[in-house]
């Protein structure tokens, strides 16, 4: 098996803000397997809060160059991403990238899509949310007024004005709303307090309220809150849940964090036994990772798959969407394949 990877910036149409930051592009490391001329594409996409950088994601790849190179068909996915992770505890992203690289050389040369080869393909697509980003206010009726086609918004809160961001969102919008509060509220009473505001503003489900660090103050709160609360920073891989469990009800489950598919379904796996809802999410992402997840749309009780919508420059084709649903091509393996030659000058 041959194995290139490139770098590359994804340019966001508008600057896009969160609690702790706002940035106009994002980083992503490209990965391309080639094997017996079936060729397999995957993503590590490297926002700085991830904490895993594109020299560290280089790095890992050509660490995992030789083990790569060995492998011939029929590969087992799960055989070789076991050797992938021992390699290192961190790399989660590059992880993920060789994961889905992998699932997808496999889907192409069985001539099934990733949600055949694991029986998720969902019998009619599924809506998801739309993220609208932390700005001005008048930025932001733009944004919600440009999403007319979702009928679920995505609010990144997390700042000491979120009363008043929801209700600038509210003066425009009744659509039902995700709020991501990023880890923005540090005190467990307030929290609450916002909580029932955020029920009565029709917010359906709160995503990861208090920091990583209050994992006490967030069951106390997610046992009072009227609405569901949702881990994301907490909940990284499937090692992480079973210390979540009574703390949040639910999980949004992303392939940057969980090392790729094959993790990501052990995850959702989790979740069942333990009465905990699922999100499939995405991080800032092309369509080539989105459509990965993607894939595997059927097992969520919430999608938040938008990523592709928030770029000027995604060189990959993919997932589309329509009326505010993901819309999977039913193409083999990841269904994704890139526009333009990217990895031309290795
Ligand atoms: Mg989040």
């Amino acid at each position: 098996m041959k194995i290139k990877h490139q770098l590359y910036f994804l340019d966001f149409k508008h600057p896009f803000g969160v609690s702790s930051n706002t940035r106009t592009q994002t980083p992503s490391v490209f990965l391309e397997l080639e094997c017996e001329g079936v060729v397999g594409y995957g993503e590590a996409c490297l926002p700085a809060y991830l904490g895993e950088t594109v020299g560290e994601t280089q790095a890992f790849f050509e660490a995992c160059k030789r083990l790569l190179e060995d492998c011939v068909f029929p590969m087992q996915i799960a055989e070789v991403m076991t050797r992938v992770d021992a390699l290192s505890k961190r790399a989660n992203a590059a992880k993920a990238a060789i994961d889905m690289a992998l699932h997808d050389l496999v889907g192409k040369a069985r001539q099934k899509s990733v949600a055949e080869m694991y029986g998720t393909a969902g019998s009619s697509p599924k809506r998801t949310s739309f993220t609208i980003g932390i700005d001005m206010e008048e930025v932001m009726v733009k944004k919600i007024q440009d999403a007319r086609d979702f009928s679920i918004l995505k609010i990144k809160a997390g700042t000491a004005n979120d009363r008043a961001l929801i209700e600038a969102v509210r003066r425009c919008t009744d659509k039902p709303l995700f709020v991501d509060v990023n880890q923005g509220w540090t005190d467990k009473h307030k929290a609450l307090e916002m909580a029932h505001f955020m029920k009565d503003q029709h917010v359906l489900l709160l995503e990861q309220p208090m920091p990583v660090s209050m994992k006490q103050e967030s069951a106390w709160l997610s046992a009072r809150s009227p609405v569901p609360t949702f881990a994301d920073e907490s909940a990284k891989r499937l090692s992480d849940l079973d210390d979540l469990k009574g703390v949040f009800s639910g999980i949004n489950i992303k392939l940057m964090k969980s090392a790729g598919i094959l993790e990501a379904i052990k995850m959702v796996e989790w979740c069942g036994k333990n009465d905990m809802q699922v999100m499939l999410g995405c991080m800032a992402e092309s369509s080539c990772a989105t459509s990965a997840m993607a894939q595997l749309a059927d097992l969520a009780d919430y999608i938040d798959l938008d990523a592709p919508l928030l770029y000027k420059n995604d060189p990959f084709s993919g997932v589309s969407y329509l009326q505010g649903t993901v819309v999977v091509s039913g193409a083999p393996g990841i269904a994704a394949n890139p526009r333009m030659n990217l990895f031309s000058d290795l």
